[in-house]
């Protein structure tokens, strides 16, 4: 599929990038980056501001941006913003029940910040040591966060709803003497017992010199004698002065573990200048975000999403950013689009899974709510089947609201390659043009650049000032990950096309790319296949090995809510494929399954799948991040009968 679609005039009217701007800007990123980029730095407040600019070599590795340049991010994201808009409301939280409310404003939110960097101070906590938050979704993570990066604190969140293992494996790792956690928190109207799993995350594992204890669901928890604090009693004599710390530009802002779908997490580092302007600049441009407007990113902080376009680029803006503490089915599968009416969402960011999701539930749920004050939509996490792409454009946007289907990793800080409403067409399925000063190269086996029109593995030629510069406490490990595949170049890891318009559609990680009798097939073309028949709503292919073929084309199908698989089914979904790509794609084996084993960001877990369909059932790998491990057995199960 080839469709385009132009962004409609009345969403993009005074829209930050118009084509002629993008083409302007582009050239000037990638030709003159140093002018470009000590342009770009004057988004932000500096202590100091710098005058090196990018000093970087990815051969041998070692990423400076900015280098001699001093600030601090907190200030960025609230000091600065207090003479112009202190009573604007910085952070509107809804939690798990709907129309519970809190909200901040930039004043209070100041405060907050303050009395929570004080706390941290009395605990001992200084520049550079490294604090876990392991928090929900509530407003004191952000707080948490902005008041580590004021006192130069290195923050290490850990997703709510990772188990104690994977959390005390990322403590250790960065050795945190320091956790912030809560008594619990609310999904799905169930309590996690997020005190409970950082006490059994401790139970014989790293030491720490205190956790403390934000009062958030009033669950019973045990209190550790001389180790556990009340968050609110502390902070009550706390003071409310607290400057901001001065950090050098390649001071570290935060660690953040990968989410492991592709194999053990790495301690993701980030600085602070770099990080700073990146998510700063891309959402200014991305998002076209305009003053007053009301901001949601469905992300939980727990992800690089939630850094970058929860807290860290919305508020270096001046921006009003959403947080949800609830999920996307609870009390029904309406409440996002209840929230966008109540809330008067005008951008909202989301990912495929969640689409797949609540497509699979029909249009009724999403026609109840007036969403007429959306203006922009925005996709992240997975490659976005194109069915999926057009439910959102018709049914959530009512084709008036440009999408932007924004490509990048943890690595990358923020966004890399997507289309700007204002300045581009869009293609349901690909992510679209290089941002700023993104070089992307598609990189054949031997490491060749293929040019024009042409499919390999996805690379950056250059440095931008989000990239990560490091694997905390494992540099080797980072130089190997993504600078030996290929010397000189940033391997991302994924697969991707170029098209003749020079659009880029990601097939998948690389290893995802299967080999079928000498015809190379990104497992992405074969699930929009699969996904583009009206009964199925969800698909994950992988390789497995074929006697004849090389390779043969195994496929998971999740049906839509009410439908039964039958073998009529099967041999129809075979002929869809067939029609939709061609006789080399026809599914090899179907393999029905009530649902697929995802990452708890909702990313699906192709490599167990993979070994699943290989019948390589001892080698699993790290199971720790599925969202569901029960569901694995099950699929064993599935395979072993055919
Ligand atoms: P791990 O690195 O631990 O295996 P992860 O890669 O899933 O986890 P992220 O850094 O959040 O964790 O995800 C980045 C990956 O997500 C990209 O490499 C790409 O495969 C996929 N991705 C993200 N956004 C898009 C998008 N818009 N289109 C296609 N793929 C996307
Ligand atoms: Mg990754």
């Amino acid at each position: 599929m080839n469709e385009r679609i132009s962004p409609p005039a009345a969403a993009i009217q005074g829209s930050h990038c118009t084509p002629e701007q993008y083409e302007a800007l582009y050239r000037q990123s990638v030709e003159q980056p140093d002018a470009f980029w000590a342009e770009q730095a004057k988004r932000l407040d500096w202590f100091k501001a710098p005058t090196e600019i990018a000093n970087w070599s990815f051969d041998p590795v070692d990423i400076r941006w900015y280098e001699d340049g001093v600030l601090n991010l907190c200030h960025n994201c609230v000091d600065r913003h207090l003479p112009e808009r202190g009573d604007q409301v910085a952070l509107l939280w809804e939690g798990d029940e709907p129309g519970v409310t809190r909200s901040l404003t930039y004043r209070q939110l100041h405060a907050e910040v303050v009395r929570m960097a004080n706390v941290l101070k009395t605990q001992g906590v200084k520049k550079g040591d490294r604090v876990t938050l392991y928090l929900p979704m509530i407003l004191e993570a952000a707080v948490a966060m902005l008041a580590c990066a004021r006192i130069g604190a290195v923050h290490s969140v850990v997703f709510g709803g990772f188990s104690p293992e994977a959390l005390r494996g990322r403590i250790e790792d960065c050795r945190s003497r320091i956790v912030v956690t809560a008594d619990g928190g609310m999904r799905g109207g169930k309590v996690v017992p997020l005190k409970a799993n950082v006490d059994a995350a401790l139970d014989g594992g790293p030491e720490v010199d205190a956790v403390l204890v934000i009062r958030h669901c009033r669950n019973d928890v045990a209190m550790m004698e001389g180790r556990d604090r009340w968050y609110d009693e502390v902070a009550a004599d706390a003071s409310d002065d607290c400057p901001c710390e001065p950090m050098n530009a390649e001071d570290p802002l935060f660690i953040l573990y990968t989410s492991g779908s592709t194999g053990k997490p790495k301690g993701v580092l980030h600085t602070t200048g770099g990080y700073a302007v990146w998510t700063a600049l891309t959402f200014h441009y991305v998002f076209d975000y305009r003053p007053g407007e009301m901001f949601w990113c469905t992300a939980d902080v727990g992800w690089v999403t939630g850094h970058s376009y929860v807290v860290y680029g919305p508020l270096a803006n001046g921006a009003t950013s959403l947080m949800f503490e609830g999920v996307p089915n609870y009390p029904d599968c309406s409440r996002f689009w209840d929230m966008v009416e109540r809330h008067k969402v005008n951008i909202f960011y989301t990912a495929p899974t969640a689409i797949r999701a609540l497509a699979r539930e029909g249009e009724a749920p999403v026609k109840k709510h007036d969403r007429s004050s959306i203006r922009i939509l925005g996709t992240v996490g997975e490659p976005i089947n194109p069915q999926a792409w057009l439910w959102y454009w018709r049914v959530v946007g009512d084709e008036r609201c440009p999408i932007v289907d924004t490509w990048w990793q943890t690595e990358t800080g923020g966004i890399m390659i997507t289309t700007l409403p204002g300045a581009h067409d869009m293609k349901p399925g690909s992510a679209g043009k290089p941002f700023f000063g993104i070089v992307p190269e598609l990189l054949d086996a031997e490491g060749k650049a293929r040019g024009g029109a042409a499919e390999g593995n996805l690379c950056m030629a250059t440095s931008w000032p989000g990239q990560m510069r490091t694997v905390y406490g494992d540099h080797e490990r980072f130089v190997q990950t993504y600078f030996s595949a290929y010397r000189g170049h940033y391997f991302s890891g994924d697969g991707c096309r170029r098209d003749d318009d020079g659009y880029y559609w990601i097939t998948g990680r690389v290893d995802d790319v299967i080999n079928v009798s000498g015809h190379r097939m990104g497992t992405a073309e074969v699930e929009s296949a699969l996904v583009s028949h009206k009964l199925v709503a969800e698909s994950a292919v992988v390789g497995y090995p074929h006697d004849i073929k090389g390779q043969g084309i195994y496929c998971y199908v999740t049906l839509i809510a009410g439908e039964e698989p039958s073998d009529a089914l099967e041999t129809e979904l075979r002929q869809h494929v067939r029609k939709e790509i061609g006789p080399i794609a026809t599914p090899d084996l179907i393999h029905f399954t009530p649902a697929l084993p995802k990452t708890r960001s909702g990313k699906i877990m192709r490599r167990i799948l993979r070994k699943i369909a290989e019948n390589e059932y001892g080698s699993l790998g790290d199971t720790s991040t599925l969202a569901d491990p029960g569901l694995v057995d099950s699929l064993i199960e599935g395979r072993r009968n055919r």
